[in-house]
Parts: C-alpha cells; structure tokens; sequence
C-alpha cells in the first residue's frame, strides 16, 4: 500500500479536488507506475460530464507517462525503472484480442469503464471508502497508478515523457484510423474534419502516407494554420464557408477518397458521407454519447461508400506507439507543437482548456 494523491471526481458535473488516496497492493499481472505526466482528453470531460456512466467516487485520467517503480510476480516484459506509456486497457484473450484488435476486446466496457478489477475490487481507497481507479485501467490523474502491464508500452530514452502519454489515446487514435483501418497511401485524397489532437494526428500520419491531398475542415483559423504546417494540403474553414461539401469536392471533384470525422455530430458525419468518392470511406472516431443516431442517405453509400466506426484507432498500443516515435524522430509528427504542458495543481485549468479548445493537448505534470 503506498499513500498517494489523486483527482476525485465524487459525482458528475463536480470540479476534481485532489485529495490524499491510498494504492493497493499489485495483483500478479500489475504493474505500479510513478506518474510523470498525464495528457487531458475529451473522454475525461465526457467521464465528468456523466456521458459514460461511472461508479463515484472516481479518478480520471487514460494518458499517463511515468516510471515503473513495482512489478507483479507475473510480469516478465517490464522491469523497476522502465519509462512507459499507458495505453487501454484490453484483456488479451478474446477473439479480437487474439487477432490483433484490443480496441474491440469483448470485455473494453468492464475493463475501462467499471472503475475496478474484474473481481471487484478496486486499486484505490480512502480508510474504508472504495475509491474506483482504473479509468481506461489506469486512472493517471493521480501521483502514481496501478496497471495491468500488459497496457503499459516501454519508451526509449530520449523520449520525453511529458510528450508520451498522448501516445496511448488521442494520437493512437488519429494516426491508427490512417495507417490500420483507412490504410491511406500516396494514391489516395483525405478530408479530416474537426482538427484537436485526433484531427491533427490523422493530418500528420496522412503526410507521412504520402496522401496526394490532405484537406483540413475547422472551425478555427488558428487551428487549421496549424493543420497546414502539419501536412494538411489544403483547408477549409467552416466557420465563414457557405457549403463546406462544396469547398471540399472544390480541391477533389470526384470526391475524396477517405474522409475523418474527429467531431461526432450528425452534420458532420453527413458532411463526410457527402464529400466521398465512389467507394470512398467515412471513419467517424468523435464520441457524442452512446445514443447519437443520424440520417445517412442510402442511395448516396449504395455506390460502395462505407461508413465505419474506430475506436482508439483500431491500434495495438505496443505496435503503434513506437511507430509514432519514429515518426516524431524523423521531425514528421511534432506533437510538441499541440501539447501545453500544466502543474498537476491546475488540473482544473487544464480541463478548461480543453474543453473552450484554447490548448489543443493539455498534459499535466505531477509534483
Ligand atoms: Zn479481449
Ligand atoms: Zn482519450
């Protein structure tokens, strides 16, 4: 048991207040990270919005970096020392575990929402009082978390590790919808609607692709300069754009042949179903809440256009994470230039700031 500190969320819609939390002990299979640092993600606003029910009091927080300071007697693949990413969490033994898609392991649900082990028990208290960690299996708005090791990916040493924790949700989630499931190559022509750290990661993997045009859709001027010097070939700013279908299809006539929909609304969605070539795909990655039906028109897919769903990029975090670290070796994927790094102190601040869009990727640093 050691005595930490952790953001509580002790119900829905409340501020996090950081408070003095105790960490169990290790089962076999775990692994007790120091946290360096933890990226802030709409899904932590999502968790304190109520939108994914979650059991009270709760910690935060799917993006931590740290140092492993403890193993379990069952882990073989990581040693006292090692500098890790934490990824979600994934159970390993299901059917798309065993092929190669942790994103859609059977059990996703209970191992990253439920706020305890599958027995139960929960890897945090306050005396008596359950305190539910394992956000995404790990809960990294906290000075130090309890993982399955198999969640945890091992950094180089020249990797800095307040740049590593977007690794394992945001930019897995980007960069894993280009390379896994769109598989994009220098033939093909993308539009990427809504550029936060999932639009802009798709934009960068895109470039590295090779992708012949590369459109960026926002709402913000700022944020698609940004896009262009990332890669995006050309932009679209919505905000003062009369049809934004119509100032895509002005770049690709034909249409494009993938289009990203970092947003999740419904006018978004259409918008990327209309922009698409014959045979052109629609990812839709932005999370709106578990109901969000829209209207498709069917006459417009049955020309071979697909629209699919992707979570966390349909990635393996321990294949991808070190593909993305040699992207950003290479000078081709700067995620520096999205992060603004706060002290674990201003948690709060770091909230808003994702939330009014004013920092692109707040990560914050623990003491
Ligand atoms: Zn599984
Ligand atoms: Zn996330």
């Amino acid at each position: 048991m050691s005595r930490i500190r952790a953001a509580l969320l002790r119900e829905p819609e409340q501020e996090l207040e950081i408070e003095e939390v105790d960490l169990g002990d290790l089962e076999p299979d775990e692994i007790r990270v120091r946290v360096h640092s933890s990226g802030v993600c709409h899904t932590d606003l999502s968790g304190i919005a109520g939108v994914v029910p979650l059991p009270y009091p709760a910690v935060l927080g799917h993006e931590g970096a740290g140092t492993v300071v403890e193993v379990g007697d069952a882990v073989v693949d990581l040693a006292v020392g090692d500098r890790v990413a934490v990824s979600f969490a994934s159970c390993g033994e299901c059917e798309p575990c065993m092929s190669a898609h942790p994103a859609y392991c059977e059990i996703f649900a209970a191992l990253n929402y439920f706020g305890t082990r599958l027995d139960g028990s929960t890897t945090m208290c306050q005396g008596e009082l359950e305190v539910h960690g394992n956000f995404f299996g790990q809960s990294s708005f906290a000075t130090e978390l309890i993982t399955a090791a198999r969640n945890a990916v091992a950094l180089p040493d020249d990797f800095p590790l307040e740049l590593a924790g977007p690794l394992g949700c945001g930019l897995l989630t980007g960069a894993g919808t280009v390379r896994n499931v769109l598989q994009l190559t220098e033939r093909d022509s993308v539009a990427v609607f809504g550029i936060g750290t999932v639009g802009l990661a798709s934009v960068m993997a895109a470039a590295v692709a090779g992708c012949r045009t590369i459109i960026a859709v926002d709402l913000s001027a700022d944020r698609l300069e940004l896009a262009r010097e990332l890669g995006a070939t050309h932009v679209v700013d919505a905000s003062v754009s009369d049809d934004v279908v119509w100032d895509v299809m002005a770049v690709e006539p034909a249409g494009v042949d993938a289009a990203i929909d970092a947003v999740g609304l419904e006018v978004v969605i259409q918008q990327g179903l209309e922009c698409l070539a014959v045979r052109g795909t629609l990812a839709t990655l932005g999370l709106q809440g578990l109901e969000n039906p829209v209207t498709v028109n069917q006459g417009h897919i049955l020309l071979g256009r697909t629209i699919t769903g992707v979570i966390e990029g349909d990635a393996q975090p321990r294949e991808l994470i070190p593909v993305m670290i040699d992207w950003w070796r290479q000078g081709r994927f700067p995620i520096e230039r999205l992060v603004e790094v706060f002290p674990f102190d201003a948690l709060q601040e770091a909230l808003a700031a994702t939330a009014s869009g004013r920092v692109i990727k707040p990560v914050v640093e623990m003491p």
